[in-house]
């Protein structure tokens, strides 16, 4: 017994955010800029001027490139690391 209810389970899309929050300064002023062709994109913090290059993948989005840059700034850069080998 008893009705059944569908459920509508509405997605929203959202767009891939352009502007995401820097591990630094947790503020979210960080842009990523891919000139088109180029294999680099820039990924800097408009708060705290952080910045780094990242390589640039066909494939990738804004998302990846500032993951990989994610990474550089909170391990700091491996090729400053020198005399340990
Ligand atoms: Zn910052």
């Amino acid at each position: 017994m008893g009705r059944r209810r569908r459920k509508i389970i509405r997605k929203t899309p959202k767009p891939p955010p352009s502007v995401f929050i820097c591990p630094l300064c947790g503020a979210q002023a960080v842009s990523v800029t891919h000139e088109p062709e180029a294999e680099v994109a820039t990924v800097s913090c408009a708060n705290c001027k952080v910045s780094a290059q990242v390589k640039w993948y066909p494939a990738y989005t804004n998302v990846d490139a500032y993951s990989e840059w994610y990474d550089i700034v909170t391990k700091g850069t491996p090729e400053a690391e020198t005399g340990e080998s």
